[in-house]
């Protein structure tokens, strides 16, 4: 049951082969013996995943069961969940329960899903590796060894492993399609304002956007249909109409044109992931598509204009965390300055410090036009350099990220080398543009995503292009041998 996708599990719910507290507690069966391992939770909800599924039952034996009705599936614990601590991975929210469920976890509950657990991550969202976790780094079900990637990385290796058929991460920078492609799922983020941010605890408010982690993009259209949708409660959300994600996968690419950044062929990219992205293309041209070399002539400057903004946006959002309202509190703080640094002091991390340092600097009086206005105009541009590269192209192809899975520990005390692991994900979101990965191969055992990038609101043109490659490819079929 572990290996099959959401459409397997909801006709074998629909046609009786298992019910709903035998799925749940098949997982549940799972996590416990195989998180100490991976370390994929922070928090396991087993009664309540339990009770979930009862009810779940009970509504598909009166036929008012919806298709995602049942199936059990795991949060990034950055999603707000009522009465359920909502750690972001951080010791500063470690005793924070939520009083209120994000509204992606309110639209997911109510297309009957079942939560199994909160997922581990980076702390706040912040790295690339999921190694700034507070409740420690996650491991790549591959290879236990490497990382999984990040900052979704507890999500991400949930899925690979079999203890939850699907998940849901947040994507800043690329922590949805980077986690995925180093543990061979399909991960989209979609476009900004296309699903709520309510509830979602705030890294860059600019750049943050939710979505699935899945096996499939067959699944990921069943999972964006759950959690799209305007929200009144958040307002960056857009009135739009929702299209049936699931209706366009079956379309033709004949005469589609697929863009290849030269850019993103350049230093940087290690051999093996450009073999097996290039093989990925012709398996495209195969398809009926047209490949076209394309360039994105600011590429080069995302990574210098993300580290700008996402950490000024950080510094501000991360500012509510004084030691008054909630989460951590130093012990018997000498005055207010104390009660605040001290707490600040103890409940972040050296990266959350490191970014709130950096945004800090670059919104102060002085330091605001050389480093944040700049910056602001730099996003322009690279936004630019997409609406253009659309004119001549309908979908954008590359590698999701520059290397395979890395070793824990390699780069964790490097964070340049570490910030270089988004160089071609992260203009997507200064963009907010959609973008998804999807799993294109192995090199020694590893994991490579296929990046694919489409205009705003066109996931279901992605979702379709990458479902087409899954019906003549299986690389989204392997899992790996040590969670069989
Ligand atoms: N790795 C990037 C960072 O550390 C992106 C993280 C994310 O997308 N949340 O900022």
């Amino acid at each position: 049951m572990h290996t099959k996708t959401l459409r397997e599990l909801a006709d074998g719910l629909d046609s009786g082969q298992f019910s709903s507290e035998e799925l749940t507690r098949h997982f549940l069966t799972r996590i416990a013996e195989h998180n100490p391992t991976v370390n994929a939770f922070i928090t396991v909800l087993e009664q309540e995943a339990m009770a979930q599924a009862k009810a779940a039952d009970a509504r598909r034996s009166s036929g008012r069961a919806s298709i995602l009705d049942g199936i059990p599936l795991a949060h990034k614990d950055i999603f707000c969940t009522a009465g359920v601590r909502t750690s972001c991975a951080s010791k500063m929210l470690d005793n924070f329960i939520a009083p209120y469920n994000a509204t992606v976890v309110e639209k997911i509950a109510s297309a009957g899903m079942i939560t199994l657990g909160k997922t581990n991550m980076d702390e706040f969202a912040m790295g690339s590796s999921n190694e700034t976790s507070w409740y420690g780094p996650v491991r790549n079900p591959w290879n236990t060894d490497c990382v999984p990637g990040g900052s979704s990385g507890g999500s991400a290796a949930a899925v690979a492993a079999g203890l939850a058929p699907a998940s849901t991460g947040t994507d800043t920078g690329g922590s949805i399609r980077q986690p995925a492609a180093l543990c061979n799922l399909t991960g989209l983020k979609p476009t900004y304002g296309l699903v709520s941010r309510y509830g979602m605890i705030a890294f860059a408010s600019s750049l943050d956007q939710a979505g699935p982690m899945t096996r499939t993009a067959e699944d990921a259209a069943l999972m964006l249909q759950a959690m799209a949708g305007f929200d009144d409660k958040d307002s960056t959300s857009l009135k739009r109409d929702i299209p049936d994600y699931s209706a366009s996968l079956n379309d033709s690419l004949k005469g589609k044109v697929i863009g290849i950044p030269k850019e993103f062929f350049a230093e940087g990219l290690s051999d093996e992931i450009a073999t097996k992205v290039r093989d990925a293309l012709a398996e495209y041209e195969k398809l009926g598509a047209t490949l076209k070399e394309i360039s994105l002539p600011h590429s080069h400057l995302s990574i210098p204009c993300y580290y700008v903004i996402a950490p000024a946006e950080a510094s501000t959002n991360l500012s509510r965390y004084d030691g008054v309202r909630y989460g951590h509190r130093c012990d018997d703080p000498k005055d207010l300055a104390d009660l605040y640094t001290r707490t600040r002091e103890e409940g972040f991390g050296d990266e959350v410090k490191r970014r709130i340092l950096v945004g800090t600097y670059a919104l102060s009086a002085g330091f605001y036009d050389a480093y944040y206005r700049k910056a602001q105009r730099i996003r322009r541009l690279i936004k630019q350099d997409f609406i253009d590269a659309f004119k001549e192209v309908d979908i954008i192809a590359g590698p999701t990220s520059p290397n395979p899975a890395f070793g824990l520990g390699e780069k964790v005390n490097d964070p340049l080398t570490m910030y270089l692991e988004d160089m071609y994900t992260i203009a997507v979101n200064l963009a907010g543009i959609p973008a998804l990965s999807l799993p294109a191969g192995l090199v020694d055992g590893k994991p490579v995503g296929l990046q694919l990038i489409g205009k705003d609101f066109c996931e279901a043109e992605i979702l379709n292009a990458a479902h087409q490659f899954q019906l003549v490819t299986d690389w989204h079929k392997q899992t790996p041998a040590a969670f069989a």
